[in-house]
């Protein structure tokens, strides 16, 4: 086996899906399943689709492309807005993609009738974090816009916080995407079939017994399935775990050497100088086989008795209490930064603990 390298247990991922979407059902919320951290693994779509997510969510048309090649015939939902130079693309493999500006629908339209099929559109409004959407204001006339383009079918509204500015889902953002949906079904006479209230940071509000989820009965979530955890606080999630995938690299040094370094000081290899050693006198020093080309340093849980105090782009640097050898093995928690990098690194490798009968 090759290090560095993913380990990654379906069944704990398996048990999490179970778990959200039985939870999510009795507050009829239906779950997509964001494969983006995984860069499309077939293994684990398919573990998320038994666990009963009723739709996969990716946000590149490239790995949307990866699972039509893998036999992936279900829903899949494309939760980048398209580039308008891949809307060909986007209608062929995808069946939906969230939406906010009138030139892409446009094109989507266009691409969708040359290639004979019907694309669908969720049309995204802004809510307060201020990454992709519109203002509220703007919805009827991009509802009425989708409505008028044949090659097109309107399927819901959605909203994406907690991103970009940490806002958190609440009970008023989310009546306000409830009221944008009625009010927009009455001044058009439609049905909604989807209202996607956002992704693993809404967890804590749609699992609450007390909260009204009102119209919202979708959420795309990635993280909280993968990694257990929501995304406002990252706690793990009652009865979830979040050890499904460890990161796996090879030690190739282990010395007692000072804590201090010596000489006059400058930039390291990535900029910032390294925090001082607060203390004098001699610490085992371990280098893994592991750097910022493989994943993000910072997002790293290392092993008890290991501390990590710093990554260039090849060396991961940790002191440790523990002895430790050239050769051995060192196994890491990730999070979410830290997994998404290292799955989409071609120098990582993969290996699925099996009972992957699911
Ligand atoms: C990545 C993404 C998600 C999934 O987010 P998680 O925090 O991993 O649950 C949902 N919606 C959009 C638009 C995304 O980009």
């Amino acid at each position: 086996v090759t290090a560095p390298r993913l380990e990654i247990d379906l069944e704990i991922i398996a048990d999490n899906a179970r778990t959200l979407t039985r939870r999510l059902a009795g507050r009829g919320i239906a779950v997509c399943g964001v494969t983006k951290a995984t860069e499309a693994s077939p293994e684990v779509a398919r573990v998320l689709l038994a666990a009963g997510a009723t739709s996969l969510g990716e946000s590149r048309i490239h790995n949307v492309e990866h699972l039509r090649r893998n036999g992936f015939t279900g829903e899949i939902l494309l939760v980048r807005s398209p580039m308008i130079s891949e809307v060909e693309r986007v209608v062929v493999s995808s069946d939906t993609s969230l939406n906010t500006e009138p030139e892409v629908i446009d094109r989507l339209a266009v691409a969708a009738r040359r290639h004979d099929c019907v694309h669908g559109i969720i049309l995204m409004v802004e809510l307060g974090d201020l990454r992709e959407g519109m203002m509220p204001t703007d919805l009827p006339s991009m509802v009425e816009r989708v409505l008028g383009l044949r090659g097109l079918t309107l399927r819901g509204i959605g909203t994406n916080l907690a991103c970009q500015n940490g806002i958190i889902p609440d009970a008023s953002n989310m009546a306000e995407l409830s009221m944008l949906t009625t009010s927009v079904e009455a001044e058009f006479g439609i049905d909604l079939d989807i209202v996607s209230g956002g992704n693993s940071a809404n967890l804590s509000w749609a699992l609450d017994p007390d909260t009204d989820t009102g119209r919202v009965n979708h959420l795309r979530l990635g993280e909280s399935l993968l990694l257990g955890r929501e995304s406002l606080a990252r706690t793990v999630l009652p009865g979830l775990r979040s050890d499904a995938v460890t990161l796996v690299a090879e030690v190739i040094e282990s010395k007692v050497k000072p804590r201090r370094p010596r000489g006059d000081v400058g930039q390291t290899a990535f900029g910032a100088a390294a925090p001082r050693a607060v203390s004098s006198g001699s610490v085992r020093r371990v280098i893994v086989a592991l750097g910022r080309q493989d994943t993000d340093p910072d997002g790293l849980t290392p092993p008890d008795g290991f501390e990590v105090l710093g990554a260039s782009s090849d060396h991961l640097v940790l002191a440790s209490t523990e002895p430790c050898v050239a050769g051995a093995e060192l196994r890491f928690g990730l999070d979410y930064s830290a997994l998404m990098r290292a799955m989409t690194s071609r120098q990582v490798g993969r290996s699925f603990v099996p009972s992957a009968s699911t």
